[in-house]
């Protein structure tokens, strides 16, 4: 099973990922009673949309303003609209920071982001967050129906296109086994759903929304092979035809991304289409190598470059 491989070549950096965890680990709870200073401004204006072009230009971000050393630093790309740019990197490299910073979760202490011209904190958060679906491993279920999870931002769908969300984002089938079908109580005091259910719900929900710009933090839930074909058949089809930000654990289903971006300690690496990358034989590729099962371990230069900082 490839996905095991992967955790192990990232062994000596989660043992040093640790050690700093724990040497900051004071400074990280004093940060969680501070709510995010996120606001809007006095004359912000919806977001206007055109084509779904997103810019970030030379950002740079801490959770910790007082920390030296940020945890993204100069990130500078840009994703046409309808375009798929993947996210690569070990743990912690900072690729949902990246994309947390796009939903303005947090923002940025130096340079831009960009959605079709427009700086993110100048437009309504409504508006923005209206234009980005999110599908996380960390969905959030709230407690109510299935069908009302589903329908969570799009109130006015109707039973009809819950069912019809759900079969393209292959959910229906064990929501139909559940209890009370569609109308199975979910969340905190409701039935526990498995990693992989409640992925699909995610799916099912951003199928119904039809964002324009499409945040994909893909799942390491365990699923079968068949049923983890079938969720990616799905979100390759909700890719089409809107920008795709999409962060892989297994590389093999990024490798057809029009962009794909290489991150290592809040820095990019490295950046190119899958060939280009495998070309240039650098930690993407060994990555690669390792996930096809063609090396055992990521090279040590690589692993001790990412240890050393
Ligand atoms: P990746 O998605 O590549 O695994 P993340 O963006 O999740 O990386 O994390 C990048 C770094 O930021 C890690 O060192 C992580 O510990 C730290 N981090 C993530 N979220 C928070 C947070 N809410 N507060 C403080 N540090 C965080």
């Amino acid at each position: 099973n490839q996905r095991f491989i992967w955790p192990m070549a990232q062994f000596g950096q989660i043992i040093n990922m640790y050690q700093r965890a724990r040497a900051s680990a004071e400074r990280i709870f004093g940060l969680m009673d501070t709510p995010a200073r996120i606001a809007e401004e006095p004359d912000a204006e919806d977001l206007v949309l055109e084509d779904g072009r997103v810019e970030y230009e030379d950002v740079t971000f801490s959770y910790d303003s007082e920390n030296a050393d940020p945890i993204l630093e100069d990130i500078s790309f840009s994703v046409d609209g309808g375009e798929t740019f993947a996210l690569v990197g070990p743990t912690g490299a900072g690729k949902s920071t990246v994309l947390k910073l796009l939903m303005r979760m947090y923002d940025v202490d130096e340079g831009t982001i960009r959605v079709d011209g427009q700086d993110v904190r100048d437009v309504t958060i409504p508006s923005l967050r209206e234009t980005i679906g999110y599908v996380s491993q960390e969905t959030f279920l709230f407690y109510g129906t299935v069908a009302e999870n589903i329908q969570y931002g799009t109130f006015d769908a109707d039973r009809e296109a819950v069912i019809e969300a759900a079969k393209r984002a292959e959910a229906h089938e064990f929501i139909t086994n559940l209890p009370d079908g569609y109308d199975t109580e979910v969340g905190e005091r409701g039935v526990k759903l498995s990693g992989g259910q409640r992925q699909r719900i995610a799916i099912a929900r951003a199928i119904l929304k039809d964002p324009e710009i499409l945040v994909l933090d893909e799942a390491t839930s365990d699923v079968d092979t068949e049923t983890e074909m079938l969720i990616q058949r799905s979100l390759d089809r909700l890719a089409e035809d809107r920008t795709t930000f999409a962060i892989a654990h297994r590389l093999s289903t990024i490798k057809d991304a029009d962009r794909i971006v290489v991150l290592d300690d809040g820095r990019i690496v490295e950046r190119g289409t899958h060939d280009e990358l495998l070309a240039e034989n650098g930690l993407y590729a060994n990555l690669w190598a390792v996930q096809a099962g063609e090396i055992e371990e990521l090279p040590e230069e690589f692993v001790e470059r990412a240890t050393e900082r």
